[in-house]
């Protein structure tokens, strides 16, 4: 049997019960990892678990609100238990809870943004490196948005969240490398998911959207799943602090 690129990994994935957390959880897995999935709800726990097993992959699952610190604990506390060590840290989970112009944005509002997108990945990754560093190293992924280069109009506060994940990733590539982490970050287009539903699910806006991408279609979530695997991989080895843009050719930079 081939053994696969993260044969004896162990992964740590947030908010990987649906959308683009779910099928880099299932990817990773099938390319040989040992995956702890979460989200905040246990039922979403139960059943993404539930069909992973079934599917014949190395799994486990536990409930995890990124914004909530001892739930955090618990996540990197439980994997250790489980699965010994962590390997990796692909954090996933974002929030957009306000739309419309950043100045009606409430100070509340400016920090849940701040405190999932931005803080949460900062907090978890101080949580795992003392671990990889023990075991010397491993590989962290954040997962970013074409937004984070090209600020959408009204997800203004989301777009600014997500460049500040493109210096974060670079400061904690410095500081981590000789540690032998790699930090690396994606950057997904358009990708049909729940999440942005409102952009696709009508097909006049979904046809106003394609035509802004080259490949003049919207990206499924396992097309992230495969550059995270990438990232993760020897085959990245020298790769670090970079962020890889995953958009069908949309315009976000040079
Ligand atoms: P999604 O399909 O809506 O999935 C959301 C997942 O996150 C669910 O499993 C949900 O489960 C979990 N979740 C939500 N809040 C959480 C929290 N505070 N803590 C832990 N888990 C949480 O979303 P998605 O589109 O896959 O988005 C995933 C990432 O891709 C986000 O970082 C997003 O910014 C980024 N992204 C998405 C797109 C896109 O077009 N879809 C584009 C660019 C970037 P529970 O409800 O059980 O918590």
């Amino acid at each position: 049997m081939q053994l696969g690129v993260l044969s004896g990994k162990v992964a740590v994935v947030t908010a990987s019960t649906k959308g683009i957390g779910l099928a880099i959880a299932r990817r990773l897995a099938r390319d040989g990892a040992q995956v702890m999935i979460s989200s905040r709800k246990q039922d979403n726990v139960d059943q993404t678990l539930a069909q992973l097993l079934a599917e014949g992959l190395s799994v486990s699952g536990i409930v995890c609100h990124v914004g909530k610190k001892e739930d955090r604990e618990v996540l990197v506390n439980e994997t250790l238990r489980r699965h010994g060590k962590i390997d990796i840290l692909v954090s996933n989970a974002a929030t957009n809870p306000f739309v419309g112009r950043m100045l009606d944005c409430s100070e509340e509002g400016w920090d849940k943004i701040f405190e999932i997108n931005v803080k949460a990945p900062f907090l978890l990754t101080k949580l795992v490196v003392p671990h990889m560093e023990r075991q010397g190293g491993g590989t962290i992924v954040l997962v970013g948005s074409i937004a984070g280069y090209r600020p959408a109009p009204f997800i203004g506060l989301y777009s600014i969240s997500k460049t500040t994940l493109l210096g974060l990733t670079k400061v904690l590539a410095d500081e981590l490398a000789p540690a032998n982490i790699r930090v690396n970050c994606i950057a997904p287009g358009i990708i049909k998911t729940q999440f942005s539903a409102s952009l696709w699910s009508d097909d006049n806006s979904r046809q106003r959207f394609e035509e802004t991408i080259s490949m003049r279609r919207i990206g499924e979530p396992e097309e992230c799943a495969g550059t995270v695997s990438f990232l993760c991989s020897q085959d990245a080895a020298y790769i670090t602090g970079e962020t890889i843009v995953v958009a069908g050719g949309f315009d976000c930079r040079l």
